[in-house]
């Protein structure tokens, strides 16, 4: 392996294969500087394509062939503005492959953003978005879904994707909340180890035909903008910059993945593009990892145009490549590459880095096998979008659809019923899917996703068409902003409430992604407030179906609904799912992975820190504190009840090398069958600096019928228990600790304190 100076001695986070860096060594030989710098440079699609003479997409084969001959570029991305079909690709895909060999010998890297499904290709599945997948609590059902995405993206000559997005959604203001696994790091953690491996297979020196490579993304701190916009600056703490938003990395590079994408935006006023603490220490020395790390879209660029840390393309250029950037996402102007060789011949960066980048790139193409199979075909994926693929996708959107509330048991719905579905995502396949589907907002899905049901859609099906009837009463402006919505008529929605028994109220939000997803006010639209009022002003019971990718604030309506139901982002099978649910033909398991907040002046997450929450002060200073939430982290009800034990740990006082087991009895005590999540969290109680009120430290979801009893063991590392403290440094003190299962709660103490000497534990 080519290694930069200076390189940790921890083992290796992937283990080389010698004949693959070998290979990497004989080739590089050969290698010009224009050609590794080539390698180094990612383009997008749209300088290569063409409109086709039947408005299909073509290949513009003198651009391809200019470009790649000057300037020897190793990759490209991008679907042209929608998804395409498997055999569209294949050929698009091949044809740059046979220009590559032809032009530089080396195969390319095409990569796309395959986020929850197959975004760019059609007709295959979309499963619901990960912050379902993270409600589902299920790392099996987030591991088949990636393996899924991979064997269908393959299908269609791809082989990487810039997948799973690991940045935690801990402020519900962000425009990409949804693309994340909630709040929670060791949820985003697990969820990102089950996705790469799903991704990748088992072996990342050797990903076979039916897998592809991750890429890890926005590394790191990106989900915390202090202004609640997307790319614009976070300011995190020490602590929380390594304990928290580092640990989903941490895990996923441990878990083999092999490449990663980096923050657009800046953390603590440095530019994490520009950061090569966070870039070239935490990432490949302290991991001792070879995997490869590319920027995201233009964002060298943006180090001189928006962030201001360079003067100019050339300055950004070196500053990023020598903070420890491997590829540039930069993606219309290969100009990067000459100024880059400038940059080389003056001395400005280093010949090694050039050469350390460009192994990374080579070493990810031959862990693809892409040198000896650089095509994949559509012929032979025969289970692309088939039966067995789509019922994953159903399970898991019954599985992520969390019941919020079910006053006096009105849900499930008994058939015969008859439903007023009301509001503006009742019927609609875009807002089920959100961003990231057919198309980068999303806004294409009620075109090209007809062949799958809405809400109102499943619930005919489910109950019978003449008992279910639409009357939307607040419509979104499709050919506007996703905010924007059309003249409501709520008096034609009232007026149909005469006919039903009850009303399913469907509102949220319209599909959006990334910055023209950005917001001015956390509260439900005031058309959508006045449509629930007015509709339950009418005595009919109403059922609340929330369907956004953030969790809107609904205070002011939700105490007039009798049950409420959030669906997040379901994906295609979405609708079908709450209808099994609704019917009670399938149980509810889904859980929040989010705080779902009650105020906007309490945005916290469930680990807030235990002096956010005081009761009044006796005395003239009455000082108290408060936090506030509409329904907790980890909240989530079913048809059935569940009874836990007390817990049980092996032993109650532990030193900090020493595992501890926690075990936990749980029954069904209702009347169905259902799926618990089972939920183990600590709380430190008094610790050298403020604790967090508790951290979840492991889950498990299980199964049991009616009357059954199952016992669920937990096993952990003490160190599970240390914190980062003021210096940035791992340590585990000495003193109380409770663990808390069910609502009950086991103490522990830790003999003495260990003050860890690594940068990870
Ligand atoms: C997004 C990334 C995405 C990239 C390539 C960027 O705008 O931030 O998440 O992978 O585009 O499409």
């Amino acid at each position: 392996m080519i290694a930069a100076a200076g390189y940790a001695q921890t083992a290796p986070a992937i283990p080389a294969d010698p004949q693959i860096e070998a290979n990497i060594q004989a080739l590089m030989d050969k290698m010009t500087l224009e050609e590794k710098i080539g390698q180094m440079t990612e383009l997008a699609i749209d300088l290569f394509i063409q409109p086709g003479p039947d408005g299909t997409v073509r290949i513009n084969e003198d651009n391809l062939d200019g470009i790649l001959k000057k300037y020897k570029i190793g990759s490209i991305l991008n679907a042209p503005q929608k998804a395409l079909t498997p055999q569209e690709w294949e050929v698009i895909i091949a044809k740059i492959q046979e220009k590559s060999m032809e032009h530089i010998g080396i195969p390319c890297i095409y990569g796309l953003d395959q986020n929850h499904g197959t975004t760019y290709t059609r007709g295959g599945i979309l499963f619901p978005q990960n912050i379902n997948i993270a409600a589902t609590f299920n790392t099996g059902l987030a591991r088949r879904a990636a393996e899924i995405t991979a064997y269908e993206t393959r299908a269609g000559n791809c082989p990487w994707t810039y997948s799973p997005t690991l940045d935690m959604g801990r402020d519900p203001r962000w425009s990409r909340q949804w693309e994340n696994f909630g709040e929670d790091p060791l949820v985003n953690a697990m969820m990102g180890v089950a996705q790469v491996q799903g991704f990748q297979g088992d072996d990342p020196n050797h990903v076979d035909p039916n897998h592809i490579a991750s890429c890890v993304k926005h590394y790191m701190g990106y989900s915390a903008p202090f202004s609640g916009k997307d790319r614009t600056p976070a300011y995190i703490s020490s602590q929380d910059l390594r304990e928290k938003y580092f640990a989903p990395y941490l895990e996923a590079i441990r878990g083999g993945a092999l490449s990663i994408m980096v923050n657009s935006a800046s953390v603590n006023g440095m530019p994490v593009h520009a950061n090569a603490e966070l870039i070239t220490k935490w990432l490949k020395e302290d991991l001792n990892w070879d995997g490869m790390i590319i920027t995201d879209w233009a964002d060298i660029n943006n180090l001189f145009q928006r962030e201001k840390v360079a003067k100019d393309k050339k300055e950004a250029i070196a500053i990023a490549i020598n903070a420890g950037i491997d590829m540039t996402m930069d993606p219309y102007d290969p100009s990067f590459c000459t100024t880059l060789k400038e940059l080389v011949e003056e001395g400005t960066v280093p010949m090694e880095r050039i050469n350390d980048a460009t192994a990374r790139v080579l070493r990810l193409k031959y862990r693809l096998g892409l040198f000896d199979t650089p095509n994949t075909y559509a012929k032979d994926y025969p289970d692309f979008d088939s039966k067995k693929h789509r019922e994953v996708a159903l399970n898991a959107a019954e599985e992520s659809i969390v019941l919020l509330k079910n006053s006096g048991n009105i849900l499930p719905l008994r058939k015969g019923v008859k439903i007023l579905v009301s509001g503006p995502n009742g019927d609609s396949m875009r807002s089920l899917n959100g961003g990231w589907s057919y198309s980068w907002q999303g806004n294409l899905a009620n075109e090209m996703a007809t062949e799958y049901n809405t809400i109102f859609e499943a619930l005919q099906n489910k109950f019978g068409k003449k008992n279910v009837t639409y009357v939307p009463g607040v419509t979104y402006n499709e050919a506007g902003k996703y905010y924007e919505e059309n003249e409501p008529d709520i008096q034609a929605a009232v007026a149909a409430a005469a006919n039903a028994d009850v009303i399913v109220a469907c509102v949220g939000e319209n599909s959006y992604c990334e910055t023209p997803g950005n917001l001015t006010d956390l509260t439900l639209s005031r058309n959508q407030l006045d449509l629930v009022k007015a509709l339950a002003a009418t005595g009919k019971p109403v059922v609340l179906v929330l369907n956004e990718g953030r969790p809107r604030l609904i205070t002011e309506i939700e105490p007039l609904a009798q049950a409420v139901i959030d669906v997040l982002l379901p994906g295609n099978f979405g609708g079908d799912a709450l209808a099994n649910l609704i019917s009670g033909d399938t149980n509810f398991s889904g859980r929040l992975p989010i705080t779902y907040p009650k105020e906007i002046n309490s945005l916290i997450t469930y680990d807030y820190k235990v002096s956010e929450q005081v009761g009044t002060m006796a005395g003239a200073y009455d000082y108290n504190a408060q936090v506030a939430w509409l329904y907790p982290f980890g909240h989530g009800l079913s048809y059935t009840t569940y009874e836990y034990s007390e817990p049980r740990v092996d032993k109650s006082k532990f030193t900090p090398e020493e595992t501890i087991t926690v075990e936990v009895d749980v029954t069904n005590t209702g009347k169905v069958a259902g799926k618990e999540t089972v939920m183990l969290y600590s709380s430190d109680l008094v610790a050298s600096q403020v604790p967090d009120n508790r951290r979840l430290r492991a889950f498990e979801k299980i199964e049991l019928r009616p009357g059954e009893t199952k016992t669920v063991k937990f096993t952990l590392p003490a160190s599970d228990l240390a914190f980062v403290d003021y210096h940035g440094n791992w340590v585990l003190e000495a003193g109380d600790f409770n663990f808390i299962v069910g609502g009950k709660t086991v103490a522990v103490t830790c003999s003495s304190t260990k003050k860890y000497t690594t940068p990870n534990k």
